[in-house]
């Protein structure tokens, strides 16, 4: 074990820096020795911002829903083979009001986008979204009238996974690179200010319903 800056814990080792040998004939404790005998203690210096991200980014809820054909790779994910439990993002909600996490997995047509955007507004603050494969992310092939070109345009989008469909272990790689993201950034204990978000769609149209505002 090594002493990285990006640990959200630090032991007591840790913290006093490198050892030094009390004279030239004892053997130097190496590090993980230190850390071990430290752990023993039970004593780590950390601070609330560490351990909340850290407590966020190793428990992500996903809402469970799928759009099209990228859902089955999202699915695939759950199971033994991808096994996303390592990540602690398992724990796929079938209610929007206790998932913290919006997989759009598939394309987004102008008539499911006012029901996304509802499903995300019905989500508990702090929550994030990964759009997954090209359609969610830009449209995709379908560029026509009824695909919303990129799910971007109603909910702000925290990571995108490329393909067509991405293969699981792409949208791990995107959930990694999410908890990352989440682990730098400044923990916000609520209340919760707005986000700047895209406006509201009404059904059938691309254009933001009039007055309507973020939500
Ligand atoms: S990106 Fe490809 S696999 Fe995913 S929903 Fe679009 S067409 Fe289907």
């Amino acid at each position: 074990m090594t002493d990285r800056p990006d640990l959200p814990f630090r032991t007591l080792a840790q913290a006093a820096g490198p050892a030094k040998p009390a004279n030239e004939l004892v053997m130097p404790m190496s590090e993980g020795d230190r850390i071990r005998e430290e752990l023993e203690k039970g004593i780590v210096f950390t601070t609330v911002a560490s351990v909340v991200n850290w407590a966020r980014a190793n428990a992500i809820w996903p809402l469970g829903f799928g759009l099209a054909c990228c859902a089955i790779e999202m699915m695939a994910i759950a199971g033994p083979r991808f096994d996303v439990s390592r990540f602690g993002a398992e724990v796929f909600r079938g209610s929007p009001r206790q998932a913290d996490l919006m997989i759009v997995a598939g394309r987004v047509s102008i008539k499911m986008a006012p029901v996304l955007r509802q499903l995300y507004d019905q989500m508990p603050d702090p929550k994030w979204v990964i759009a997954m494969g090209a359609c969610s992310s830009c449209g995709g092939v379908f560029n026509n009238y009824a695909i919303l070109q990129g799910v971007d345009k109603i909910v702000p989008v925290d990571v995108y996974v490329p393909g067509c469909p991405p293969r699981p272990e792409a949208l791990l790689h995107g959930i990694m690179k999410l908890q990352e993201k989440i682990l730098a950034s400044k923990p916000e204990l609520g209340p919760f200010p707005r986000k700047k978000r895209g406006t509201r769609p009404e059904a059938g149209s691309t254009q933001p319903k009039a007055g309507s505002g973020a939500a």
